[in-house]
């Protein structure tokens, strides 16, 4: 092939290349230290503060007020499937779900296994074509928290805007649409996001928690796992992610830089609509997705003749445009559009799919 590579996967997912190229500077000697990041003990004054400058930096970014807390735990998205309702409530009350797809679908699974877990709404019946909206979802007194995920990553359906649960505490996987725009706060009890799609790092959960949700963990909850003694112990129970911490203030860095989260949103919004406005041209593409529900971080869509699918993705890596194959459990195509990914990529990938459809259709 010829030109520049881009990559469209759904995370692990592309990066700017100045972030990684500050990450490889931290591996020689970091902060005159005489030793890189990844050889620096963690109870050093440089990494507190820098986890102190990170936790102030998601701060800041979602404007948290101060009764919501910042962690930086180990486990990745899935760890938290079990931990929410470890840390939230004990195994004989009930928390609600909302499936949406396949990755609230697996938190429901998960959770399941640790509480009385309830459907409060799904859209299963419709193939995960949308969002149930929220008047219609059958909340009760009796729940404990409900929990969406805001984005599916497999599916490409996405909140647009920021469910009201009233007294129930909202809980919310934002792992693949995280710090992609700003959100209403308040209507949050618990957020947790992997990073590996809008920050970089693999392994390194962020769980945002408002502090009247903070003494309810249930005694046999890992230590290392448990909300409060983390917060207590300014997250260093265990040794944290250095390198994955220091990435994601990197990432934080070069989100300030692109203006925050309302530049931010503009620019995905923009991006998606790009595609989306190929996809809906006539029907040789095809997005099972309504309108209106539609994913501005992972676009999935489909070919009229699914015959062309190996083709469509060959061609496409041939002209630099990579792993543009959808999830597994979804099937189709997928390309995915986290905050880093360039508005060249997606020009090029609108101008290969215009051609693709002129000489195919
Ligand atoms: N939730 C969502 C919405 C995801 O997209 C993913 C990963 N694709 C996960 C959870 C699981 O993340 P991890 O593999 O880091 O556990």
């Amino acid at each position: 092939g010829t030109g520049r590579l881009y990559n469209f996967a759904a995370g692990p997912a592309t990066l700017p290349p100045e972030v990684l190229a500050k990450a490889r500077e931290s591996l020689g000697d970091w902060q005159g230290l005489g030793y890189s990041l990844l050889e620096t003990p963690f109870s050093s004054d440089e990494f507190i503060s820098l986890m102190e400058t990170t936790r102030n930096q998601i701060k800041s970014a979602l404007a948290l007020p101060d009764d919501y807390q910042v962690l930086l735990l180990q486990g990745g998205a899935s760890a938290q499937f079990s931990l929410v309702p470890l840390n939230l409530l004990p195994a004989t009350a009930t928390a609600g779900y909302v499936e949406t797809g396949h990755w609230s679908t697996r938190a429901f699974e998960e959770g399941r296994r640790y509480a009385r877990a309830r459907l409060v709404a799904s859209s299963r019946t419709s193939q995960f074509d949308r969002i149930p909206p929220v008047d219609h979802w059958a909340l009760s007194d009796d729940l404990q928290y409900c929990h969406i995920t805001s984005n599916e990553t497999a599916n490409g359906v996405q909140f647009h805007a920021d469910p009201s649960c009233g007294d129930i505490p909202l809980v919310a996987d934002m792992t693949s649409d995280f710090l992609s725009r700003p959100v209403d706060i308040r209507r949050y009890g618990l957020i947790y996001a992997g990073t590996q799609k809008n920050l970089g790092p693999t392994g390194l959960v962020i769980v945002i928690i408002r502090d009247d949700l903070l003494d309810r963990a249930r005694p046999e909850t890992p230590t290392v796992f448990n909300y409060q003694r983390q917060l207590e112990r300014q997250n260093r129970v265990n040794t944290p992610l250095m390198f994955a911490v220091y990435l994601v203030h990197l990432m934080l860095d070069w989100l300030t830089e692109q203006g925050g989260l309302t530049s931010i949103h503009a620019r995905n919004i923009a991006q998606s609509r790009a595609l989306y406005r190929v996809i809906d041209e006539d029907d040789f593409f095809q997005c099972r997705v309504l309108p209106g529900h539609r994913s501005m971080m992972n676009v999935c869509f489909g070919l009229a003749r699914p015959q062309l699918q190996q083709r469509f993705v060959s061609e496409a890596a041939d002209r630099g445009l990579l792993n543009l194959t959808g999830h597994s459990h979804a099937g189709g195509l997928r390309a995915s559009l986290y905050n880093a990914q360039p508005d060249a990529a997606v020009a090029a990938l609108a101008a290969f799919m215009t051609d693709f459809r002129q000489r195919y259709g």
